[in-house]
């Protein structure tokens, strides 16, 4: 599933390609994403310029001259800008034909992605609405996350993880901020303390840029057919090595289960 990295690398190769183009039609294929693609969206879409390429959360915001096109991945979805006379791909559900003769293609086997038109400001759509800071933005602090936490026995890491805490932090970048904030992932979110939280901060950040910066060299080029991203491996340190010892001090990373998702940490390196 893409996560955040993913789709900032996204927005990143996008980017150059869309921005002050304009759409000249759209072809819905597959209209059935999570929510149906909003019937009149090829008249909508047709002579809009993008302005540019937002994101917030794991949703894109196509910023055009009249409205916001939001595109969510899904599961399964990526985006390419590809020559309009490229034959289709199965799974390529909709597809938006640009003043230079190349198309923006979103493709998703699975069809839990999203594309979806608002005239109005897009960080107030019900599905935006509500949703934390974004890991890299001023709002994100030790203080903020000391407030929030204040009083709560949930575990630190499903806190963690909760969009409603901060964005983009996914199951495996958790567990590997947490290791490396030397945080147990089973304390009481309440219980963390702040400077503790501070270092939670950077890691959380720390994770992501790297991710990020994976990505990036990962995906040279969204122009071409092959390119779609992947999964950016960061070095996991403790994430997927359940029982091998602890690259700082050797003891068994230890694997359990928290809020249903599986959690690797060191019980030595992490309080
Ligand atoms: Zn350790």
């Amino acid at each position: 599933m893409p996560e955040l990295p993913e789709v900032e690398t996204t927005r990143r190769g996008l980017e150059p390609l869309l921005v002050g183009r304009t759409v000249r039609s759209v072809r819905v294929h597959n209209r059935s994403l999570r929510w149906p693609v909003p019937r009149g969206i090829s008249k909508t879409l047709a002579g809009e310029r993008v302005r540019a390429i937002d994101r917030r959360s794991k949703y894109l915001l196509v910023r055009c001259m009249h409205g916001t096109l939001i595109i969510h991945l899904g599961m399964t979805g990526h985006l390419r800008v590809i020559p309009a006379a490229e034959p289709l791909r199965k799974h390529d559900h909709v597809e938006l034909l640009l003043d230079d003769g190349r198309a923006l293609r979103f493709n998703d086997s699975r069809r839990f992605g999203a594309l979806l038109w608002t005239k109005d400001d897009p960080l107030v759509h019900p599905l935006l609405t509500g949703l934390g800071p974004e890991p890299f933005d001023g709002a994100f602090t030790d203080s903020y996350l000391a407030g929030r936490a204040k009083g709560r026995v949930v575990a630190v890491k499903p806190f963690l993880m909760d969009a409603k805490t901060v964005v983009g932090v996914g199951n495996i970048y958790a567990s590997e901020a947490l290791f490396r904030a030397g945080i147990d992932p089973r304390r009481a979110a309440g219980k963390v303390s702040r400077p503790a939280w501070q270092r939670l901060v950077t890691a959380v950040r720390d994770v992501l840029a790297e991710a990020i910066e994976a990505g990036g060299t990962t995906i040279r080029d969204f122009a071409n057919s092959a390119g779609e991203p992947g999964y950016f491996r960061i070095s996991l340190r403790v994430y997927g090595r359940g029982g091998e010892p602890c690259v700082t001090c050797a003891t068994p990373v230890k694997q359990v289960r928290l809020g249903q998702r599986s959690t690797y940490f060191c019980a030595k390196c992490q309080k």
